[in-house]
């Protein structure tokens, strides 16, 4: 059985996430210890917890040590069962990394998937909905995985009742996929996503937005009066030659908007000045993929904990090679190769 330990590198949910995914691939059991070492609230939160059970489910997988606030679990999985689900999170956890963690899977199953989700679908600290959209789902495709992507309603902390559904066209074979510089930005376009709050706090940062971005050709307020939960999102979406990178900050109570838009603006803008066509959290979340499918390279602008931490579990799982390096200021370049000859 294979070990983790949850408290390496950047010690979060992305260790147990990773672990469950490349176990169902791989068949691989594992037993985690020290789960989210790193975090204030150490353990399996009910985000992580429905992303075990979900993972449990998918795979016919016998798990001991499984429950709210556990440190350490073991999981076995048997198959994976491409299926219709629904994993209903309870709380405002976040949906995309449920989603995160049982993709790889089903993007690898035999027959298509189709998942609902409910819970949080804007979370501080995870992908948010419009990222794994337009950023990530289109870089799969040109893998050969195709995912349609539907947002029902917004869930944000602390009220929830986000829904979203996912259909998975799974492939057989992953095409390698590389990137490097991001060649000429087509287009930079702002949104501030207000959710059952006053519009006036979209107009604030969208000021903000115009006076710091480097660059920006279309800005929107878009306003939303239906859902259970009041939510706020700053999205730069930034169109270059290479793909589409999404920067996003989630408003927060207590968190003024100029201070929310000038944090995207900042992100924003140091991808921006970076050569590189992947961003800080692209560029952990390629690197499964890009391992499964045995190939693939990119340069990107932020060589982050959790990429060398997510780099630490794939090596656990997979016979493969994942080169860091430093190449200027800004720019770092990662080799992904498989050891297995073929
Ligand atoms: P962890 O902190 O270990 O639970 O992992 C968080 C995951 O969410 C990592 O894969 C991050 O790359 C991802 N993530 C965090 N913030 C963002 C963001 N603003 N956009 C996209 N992905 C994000």
């Amino acid at each position: 059985m294979i070990e983790i330990d949850g408290s390496i590198g950047e010690g979060g949910g992305q260790i147990v996430r990773s672990s469950l995914a490349l176990s169902i691939i791989t068949g691989k059991p594992f037993q985690i210890y020290q789960i989210r070492a790193n975090r204030k609230k150490p353990g399996l939160l009910n985000q992580h917890l429905t992303a075990v059970n979900a993972a449990a489910e998918i795979s016919a997988a016998k798990t001991s040590g499984v429950k709210l606030g556990s440190s350490a679990f073991t999981f076995d999985p048997t198959t994976i069962k491409a299926g219709n689900y629904r994993f209903d999170i309870g709380t405002a956890g976040s949906t995309m990394l449920v989603f995160q963690t049982i993709l790889p899977p089903l993007m690898l199953a035999k027959e298509p998937s189709s998942i609902t989700l409910e819970g949080g679908t804007h979370n501080p600290m995870a992908p948010p909905f419009e990222f794994i959209k337009n950023t990530f789902l289109p870089l799969l495709e040109r893998m050969d995985v195709t995912v349609r992507a539907n947002l029902n309603s917004y869930g944000f902390y602390p009220q929830g009742g986000g829904s979203l559904k996912f259909d998975i066209q799974p492939t057989g074979k992953l095409i390698p996929l590389h990137l490097k510089e991001k060649g000429a930005i087509k287009a930079v376009n702002a949104r501030a996503l207000v959710v059952k709050l006053p519009d006036e706090i979209g107009n604030r940062e969208l000021r903000v937005l115009e006076s710091e971005l480097s660059q920006l050709n279309e800005k929107n307020v878009l306003v939303v009066e239906e859902g259970r939960s009041a939510g706020n999102v700053v999205t730069v979406e930034i169109v270059s030659d290479a793909l589409t990178e999404t920067v996003t900050a989630i408003g927060e109570r207590g968190v003024k908007a100029e201070q929310v838009a000038h944090t995207a603006a900042v992100e924003a803008n140091h991808y921006l000045a970076s050569q590189a066509a992947v961003g800080e959290h692209l560029c952990d979340q390629l690197l499964l993929p890009m391992a499964l499918a045995g190939e693939g390279s990119f340069l990107t602008s932020v060589l982050s904990a959790h990429t060398t931490t997510n780099i630490a579990v794939i090596q656990k799982f997979l016979n493969v090679e994942i080169e860091t390096e430093s190449i200027a200021p800004g720019l770092f370049s990662v080799k992904v190769h498989s050891r297995n000859i073929s």
